[in-house]
């Protein structure tokens, strides 16, 4: 049975840290719209172009894009036996795309952990975010920081701060999770596959829970 599972919560709350980790256990792939938004700005691809704005502003990408771009993403080999979703879906008509997208081959969104912060907790872990160039290798200048002042522990690469991480886009992006994503919440607690997680805890810690909540540990 394919096992799709989606990393709810604000951003910054540690779902891209969490995938990361969950992912490799698992053996599932981690798909990141986020990541796979930059790296199409990265190759100045068409959807790169027209994503860019949307994304230094802090704003959502339009759904028929996002939509469009994470079902090719699934139709790979590679989600056969299920994926870990971080970013995606973010708002109600995504969340609808994703079940009939899983539907088309008999499977759907298993497991909903939903990671939880205070808003200054967010505000801290965005502002002190790194994170590397080449690979979307992320860092805390305070909670996680890199072994080499300025460069990945991964690929050596530079360390940067994401436009969007700047405080003025923060503040924007907290609000639009607010409005338009944090509605999938009950959306997906009235599926009965919400699991609430604390996400202030230490990285080690929510990934003990979240472990617990899927049943691998
Ligand atoms: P998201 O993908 O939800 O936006 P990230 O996983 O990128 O969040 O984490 C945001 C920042 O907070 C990163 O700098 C990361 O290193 C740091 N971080 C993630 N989880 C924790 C945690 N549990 N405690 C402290 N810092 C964390
Ligand atoms: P993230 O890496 O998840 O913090 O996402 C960074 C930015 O990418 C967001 O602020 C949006 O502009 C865009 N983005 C990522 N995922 C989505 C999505 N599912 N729907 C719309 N926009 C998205």
């Amino acid at each position: 049975m394919a096992s799709f599972i989606v990393l709810l919560g604000p951003p910054g709350v540690g779902k891209g840290t969490q995938a990361t980790i969950i992912a490799k256990k698992m053996g599932l792939p981690h798909i990141s719209s986020g990541d796979l938004f930059r790296e199409n700005m990265k190759n100045q691809t068409d959807l790169g172009k027209q994503v860019q704005a949307f994304m230094d502003r802090g704003e959502l990408v339009p759904d028929d894009l996002t939509i469009a771009m994470v079902r090719e993403r699934l139709s790979r080999p590679d989600c056969a036996k299920g994926a870990i979703l971080d970013g995606f879906p973010r708002t109600p008509e995504q969340a609808r795309a994703l079940s009939g997208i899983l539907g088309t081959r008999s499977a759907d969104v298993g497991l909903v952990p939903f990671l939880n912060a205070d808003p200054d907790v967010l505000v801290e872990r965005l502002s002190g975010r790194l994170t590397c160039r080449a690979g979307g290798h992320v860092y805390h200048r305070k909670f996680n920081p890199p072994a080499v002042n300025g460069k990945c522990d991964v690929d050596g690469s530079d360390l940067m701060q994401r436009e969007d991480d700047k405080a003025e886009t923060v503040s924007r992006r907290l609000r639009v999770y607010m409005e338009q994503t944090s509605p999938l919440i009950n959306h997906y607690k009235a599926e009965g596959k919400l699991v609430e997680i604390n996400g202030e805890l230490p990285v080690e810690q929510v990934t003990a829970a979240l472990e617990r909540a899927i049943g691998i540990r």
